[in-house]
């Protein structure tokens, strides 16, 4: 059976030594996110996930979801209660406005829960997070009787939501979609169309769900400049906020997919439903993209949990099977052969692995933490050097993220061999959980479009300056610190790969477009594994500085610089492929006609 461990100690490692949270004490929220009570949400939040949720994944997964004659569907076995007391416990609230019956707690720190909650149950931890996202929306573009009607009551969690973009015919052109809004005399709309791969569009944990629709208006242009966003409820409500008729939307059916079982991915069918147009119109998208934009970090969220538990699995396996013998003679002297955590090629999987997770980790909190300072920073200056970096590195943290999370749940499968493809062990199912966060909320080939087309040139590169520039102060800062040059210099190296493809798109691109795209994907995993350089550098930093302290538990510093010595030697020099990658541009790849392949 597969197990998990949410790791508490790195996560408050990260929090409290790395990205300091101490020093923002003064802004709202973090005044009241005291080391003491961090811990103690995590330590609650780690017992939760690891006693509640975690033992529903394999089950869920072999159970899945079922639809009914009468359009409603049910979830596996016990993702109800455990969803009873999760709103119980309030832990979809964590970091929601306080005015709306949230905790008002830094993102940062729903961000390390969620987490916890992905790699204990990605399919599970689908129902919160999508409701996350449409509240998201709700707060930016909705109207203050929308926001008292919808968002308290998915704060509380009695009410969840969902994001309905994709259409049988459109998933990335979304200026494609069918789906019509005609206005009614009362000023709502009747939506008509059809909505195929809704995650969590129907299911029978919460009371009421809010769907979040695009559609265009009959007038509207037909293009992407003519969508509109309408929340559409399952129960339209009441003036007093009760449960009111039944809306005409309903599920289709169920798709049969890959993975994610427990989670209901439906195919939904709007008759006529009764929605009410949120923001203004013909601008949907805008109001969309701060719910992706959301969204997207929760997906690059779940290749980080999903690269975890696969490799803590793996970790187990590889230090209780035994096969041959070391290569330089045996270890286990007492035994018939060694475990196989001692050949060179299974710790390359697994150091890559664990490289990955923990530097990741300190991306995905670092980036939490620009979501907060957007808007709690103290000065205009601060909130929008935050707002520049989260939206520079939102395509990354999903494209790059995820990407190696597939890689890494596939090498831990790899670590267990023919076990490793047998269910019971569990490591298929990540595998195949894991699939599918580099598909939606843009596939990671837009995300990598969205970084080199969109987020490299906008406000004349400003974002990226500033990123690089915060990269080579510190660099200069600690060049000659001592014990910091092993880091810092690779890191040097690195962004010099980054600043010459930076420069190379700029000076071929504009002359041939196919140039960036092309570069795009390489682009995005030179930036990630650079920004996995920075965060790598300055965990060795505070792990010299733990060290120099007289910390007792002087093996776990230790072992963050060995780690970091692996990032550095091993897998950041990488870049330089991906230098040269971009360089090659796009001729080689485009000269073949399309009849030839
Ligand atoms: C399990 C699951 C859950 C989902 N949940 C939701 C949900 O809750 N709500 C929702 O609205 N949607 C959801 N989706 C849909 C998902 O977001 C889309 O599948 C995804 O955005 C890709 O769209 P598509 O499948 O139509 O692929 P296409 O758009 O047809 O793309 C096919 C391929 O072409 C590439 N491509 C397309 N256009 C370009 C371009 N201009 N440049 C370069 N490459 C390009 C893509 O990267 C991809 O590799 C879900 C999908 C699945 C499978």
């Amino acid at each position: 059976m597969p197990s998990y461990k949410a790791p508490l100690r790195d996560t408050q490692f990260i929090l409290n030594e790395v990205i300091n949270i101490d020093r923002y004490a003064s802004l709202p929220g973090f005044s009241d996110a005291t080391p003491d009570l961090v811990s103690a949400i995590l330590e609650e939040g780690a017992k939760f996930v690891e006693e509640v949720t975690q033992p529903l994944n394999l089950s869920g997964d072999e159970q899945g979801c079922v639809r009914h004659p009468d359009g409603s569907v049910t979830t596996p076995t016990g993702f109800k209660a455990a969803y009873d007391q999760l709103v119980e416990a309030g832990w979809g609230g964590l970091a929601a406005d306080p005015a709306y019956g949230g905790q008002g707690l830094p993102h940062v720190i729903a961000n390390a829960f969620e987490e916890f909650m992905i790699s204990a149950n990605m399919a599970f931890t689908m129902y919160i997070g999508l409701t996350q996202g449409a509240i998201a929306a709700i707060t930016a573009v909705g109207s203050e009787d929308q926001k008292s009607t919808f968002i308290p009551r998915m704060v509380a969690g009695s009410w969840s939501g969902t994001m309905n973009l994709t259409e049988p015919h459109c998933g990335t052109d979304l200026g494609l979609l069918r789906t019509r809004a005609e206005p009614h005399a009362d000023g709502s709309f009747r939506i008509t169309g059809t909505k195929i791969f809704i995650s969590s569009g129907e299911h029978d944990l919460t009371e009421n769900i809010i769907h979040l629709v695009l559609a265009k208006m009959p007038d509207s242009p037909d293009t992407v400049r003519g969508i509109s966003l309408f929340i559409v409820p399952k129960f339209l409500v009441n003036a007093d906020g009760s449960l009111g008729e039944r809306n005409t939307v309903s599920c289709g059916s169920l798709e049969e997919k890959m993975g994610i079982h427990g989670n209901s991915t439906c195919v939904m069918n709007y008759d006529g439903a009764t929605g009410y147009l949120i923001g203004e119109r013909d601008k949907g998208m805008r109001a969309m993209f701060v719910m992706m934009n959301a969204a997207r970090l929760g997906v690059g969220l779940q290749g980080l949990a999903q690269s975890e538990v696969s490799y803590q699995n793996a970790v187990a396996y590889a230090q209780d099977r035994l096969q041959g013998r070391s290569l330089t003679g045996p270890k286990n002297k007492a035994g018939q052969a060694d475990p196989i955590i001692v050949h060179p090629d299974v710790r390359r999987m697994l150091m890559n692995a664990k490289a990955f997770n923990e530097g990741a980790r300190a991306l995905a909190l670092w980036g939490a933490l620009q979501v907060d300072l957007t808007h709690m920073a103290a000065t205009e200056e601060e909130r929008q050097e935050a707002d520049d970096l989260i939206g520079l590195l939102t395509p990354v943290i999903k494209g790059y993220f995820t990407d190696k999370g597939y890689e890494n749940a596939t090498n831990a499968q790899q670590c267990l061999g023919g076990h490793g493809y047998i269910r019971e062990w569990g490591l298929e199912q990540f595998v195949r959980d894991a699939r599918i966060a580099m598909i939606y909320e843009g596939t990671n080939g837009i995300q990598a479009l969205d970084l080199v087309g969109r987020k490299l040139a906008s406000n004349g590169g400003r974002a990226l300056r500033t990123y690089v520039g915060k990269i080579k102060s510190y660099i200069d800062t600690h060049r000659d610190t001592q014990g910091m040059g092993e880091f810092v210099q690779p890191l040097e190296a690195a962004l010099d790969d980054l600043q010459k493809s930076t420069s190379w798109l700029m000076a071929n691109a504009m002359t041939n477009a196919d140039n960036a795209g092309a570069a795009s994907m390489p682009y995005l995993y030179l930036m990630g594994l650079v920004s996995l350089g920075f965060m790598w550098a300055q965990i060795a930093e505070a792990a010299l500085h733990g060290l120099a302290g007289g910390a007792t538990d002087t093996n776990f510093y230790s072992n963050k610089l060995r780690t970091g010595r692996y990032f550095f030697s091993h897998m950041l020099p990488e870049t330089a492929i991906h230098r040269i990658r971009i360089q090659a541009g796009s001729k080689t790849l485009m000269e073949m006609d399309a009849q030839a392949f």
